[in-house]
């Protein structure tokens, strides 16, 4: 990686980082220029938020960990250039802790993207990654992007799908198709943020180490207690405690 001069008493030496690990992504084809646009937008969120894990965020953690490791149906982590460039490693842990599969799936889909990202995956100790190349023969219904193509063996049949820095079509359409909906987006007011059924407002670089080490932490509790947690997570009223953090930044 060409990680370069930022000197680490900076003040923003944290986010100045992963802006430099976006740029590589994009130089190495796992990011697209818009990509780096987004992270713009959430980044600008992250700001108004404190640039920490919020108590919100944490619940939003606990309880997407629970849903995860509960999916009886293959949960699938879906994963595209920006998650890629983030945080591969933790992506494939998550992976091996929950069983959930791992499914390429790009807003802008070329096939050369697809394989570099793959092998970005395969790097950290990823196996089978999904929806790569004639795998994504699948189309979840009325969408019109290319996202809509998924791969039959992973999200299509999925009951739980995680989807880190999602568009809000994509997540209203599995929504709708009945899957448990699972997103990080520093931004509580985007559509993808209300259509998910647990959305945790946090960074992308904070939220998913904590998710790996929630998962761990859960894993082998029996079946009613992760239950109870997901039943008792309210995203609705999580996205208003996220919000009120914003709203509450003085001078
Ligand atoms: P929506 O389509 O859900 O209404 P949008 O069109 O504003 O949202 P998109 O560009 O579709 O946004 O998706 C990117 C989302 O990801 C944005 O909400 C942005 O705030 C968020 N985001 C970008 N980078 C990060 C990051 N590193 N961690 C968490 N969220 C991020
Ligand atoms: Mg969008």
């Amino acid at each position: 990686m060409t990680i370069t001069t930022i000197p680490a008493d900076h003040p923003r030496a944290k986010s100045l980082h992963t802006r430099e690990m976006l740029v590589d992504g994009f130089k190495r084809n796992l990011v697209v220029a818009e990509g780096l646009i987004a992270h713009g937008r959430g980044e600008a969120f992250d700001y108004l938020i404190g640039e920490r894990t919020s108590a919100a965020a944490k619940k939003a953690i606990r309880a997407a960990a629970a849903a995860l490791l509960l999916s009886n149906k293959k949960a699938v982590l879906s994963v595209n250039g920006n998650a890629a460039a983030l945080c591969p490693k933790e992506i494939v842990e998550l992976s091996k802790i929950t069983g959930a599969a791992i499914e390429v799936n790009l807003f802008y889909r070329t096939e050369e993207r697809e394989y570099a990202i793959k092998a970005e995956l395969e790097k950290h100790g990823a196996r089978n990654v999904l929806g790569v190349g004639p795998r994504a023969s699948a189309k979840i219904p009325e969408l019109s992007s290319e996202r809509r193509r998924v791969d039959p063996d992973g999200i299509f049949s999925a009951d739980t799908v995680f989807v880190p820095l999602e568009d809000g079509d994509r997540t209203e359409a599995l929504a709708r198709m009945g899957k448990t909906v699972i997103t990080v987006d520093l931004n509580p007011l985007s559509r993808t943020a209300k259509a998910a059924h647990v959305t945790m407002v946090d960074n992308l670089v904070r939220a998913m180490p904590a998710l790996v080490q929630e998962a761990q932490a859960l894993k082998g509790k029996d079946a009613k207690s992760l239950e109870r947690m997901v039943r008792a997570f309210d995203n609705k009223k999580n996205l208003a405690q996220s919000l009120k953090k914003i709203r509450g930044g003085a001078l």
